[in-house]
């Protein structure tokens, strides 16, 4: 078989794509063999990434990892304490950066930010990017990828699905939609992070990136209840969500404007297919709950990368060995992530009174003995290393 044009073809530049080509760069003397496929500047996709109105909530360890990258965005607030409580019961716990001896617990970034710094580091680090094109794979003996439904085809000896889509029908779609939009507080707290649980589905307030004063929201609900917030004017939008928050920052002025996002769970249990391997959104999707879909595609590429520097030296051998053992490795990280904000997503909304009472009693143990508190809070941190 003649040699392929690339060793590995990651298709998407998200946030997981791109940390995976960064990686890979350094693990191979040859990054220019290593190709990078990025949609999103196509005329005809209509996404831009750089207005993607989420922010993401990112732990500790990803941030040690991504500025070791140097894609890491110059803006990002810094997260000292959660505060994590339950909207008309008893119970709440707070998380503190001196629990973990560290400077903070995690920050906020903006999704459109982030995936810039990250973009520039790309096109420093020897890869070769393909900029607008949609990119699709054909055949698996040899493998190739077509680049915008037309005859231009580039062949790889593997490739990475990092699309953020997971390819099959989700596992649960949660009747939930995630509003996301930025308030005024009226009494800021510098370094605050707070995640309600309410009936109707998780609400998170988070430091904003870009102003102490201001704050990102997240709120999920239920579709007919999202349509009715999105209908309100600003005002009216603002008094249902101090409604709900409560007075803990003050009055919630929102000043920007409110996207919906629908919310599902995938979980690939086949992550390698052949010579095709998925990573990221394109591996699960999961409930934003905790903010730890980003989290975990960043250690799936951080995973693949370490998996992957063996056979980087001789890519004339077969990957498949190698694929496999990444699947292995990140089995329980996975399905502790995903299993764990499903949980969380779904214990305070069933109606069912005990049901709540014991989710906010556990909150209420949490608070009182750190002892049970560490290894939820250790996982949200830094998830499962393999
Ligand atoms: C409301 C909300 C809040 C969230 N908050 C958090 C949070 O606080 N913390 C956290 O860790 N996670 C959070 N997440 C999850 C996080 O956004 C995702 O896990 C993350 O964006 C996944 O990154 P990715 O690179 O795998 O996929 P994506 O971000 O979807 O990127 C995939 C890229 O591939 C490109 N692409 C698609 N198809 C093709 C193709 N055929 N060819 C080439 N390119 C293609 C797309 O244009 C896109 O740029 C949140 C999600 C939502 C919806």
């Amino acid at each position: 078989m003649s040699e392929p044009d690339f060793d590995i073809a990651i298709l998407g530049g998200g946030p997981t794509g791109c940390a995976l080509a960064l990686m890979l760069a350094r693990a191979t003397h040859r990054p220019d063999r290593i190709a990078l496929f990025q949609s999103d500047q196509a005329a005809s996709y209509g996404y831009v990434p750089e207005k993607d109105p989420r922010v993401l909530a990112i732990n500790h360890g990803s941030r040690v990892l991504l500025e070791s990258l140097k894609g890491f965005p110059n803006v990002a607030a810094g997260i000292r304490t959660i505060h994590v409580s339950q909207r008309g019961r008893l119970g709440n716990t707070l998380i503190k950066h001196t629990d973990f001896d560290v400077p903070q617990l995690g920050c906020v970034v903006r999704y459109g930010q982030l995936h810039t710094a990250l973009r520039q580091a790309v096109e420093t680090s020897g890869v070769r990017i393909f900029a607008g094109a949609v990119a699709e794979i054909t055949g698996q003996d040899s493998l190739c990828v077509r680049i915008d439904q037309d005859q231009n085809r580039v062949s790889a000896a593997m490739a990475v699905q990092a699309d953020g889509r997971p390819g099959k029908l989700a596992d649960r779609t949660y009747s939930q939609m995630a509003l996301v939009t930025q308030a005024k507080s009226g009494l800021p707290r510098s370094g605050w992070a707070f995640e309600r649980f309410t009936r109707e589905g998780p609400l998170a307030v988070l430091p904003h990136p870009e102003a102490s004063d201001q704050q990102s929201i997240v709120w999920c609900c239920s579709p007919v209840r999202a349509a009715e917030l999105q209908a309100l004017s600003a005002d009216q939008f603002s008094g249902a969500l101090t409604h709900m928050f409560g007075e803990r920052l003050g009055t919630l002025t929102i000043n920007g404007p409110v996207t919906a996002f629908p919310l599902t769970l995938n979980l690939n249990h086949q992550l390698v297919d052949g010579r095709i391997v998925a990573i990221g959104n394109a591996a699960q999707t999961l409930h934003p709950v905790a903010g730890q879909g980003l989290n975990l595609g960043l250690r799936d590429a951080a995973t693949l990368a370490q998996t992957l520097k063996p056979w980087l030296v001789n890519p004339t051998r077969s990957p498949i060995g190698d694929l496999e053992r990444f699947q292995q490795r990140r089995k329980s990280d996975r399905q502790v992530t995903v299993r764990l904000t499903d949980l969380m997503s779904r214990a305070f909304t069933t109606g069912l009174p005990q049901i709540e009472h014991a989710a906010g009693l556990t909150l209420l143990a949490m608070d009182m003995f750190p002892a049970l508190r560490a290894p939820l809070a250790r996982h949200l941190l830094q998830g499962l290393r393999a």
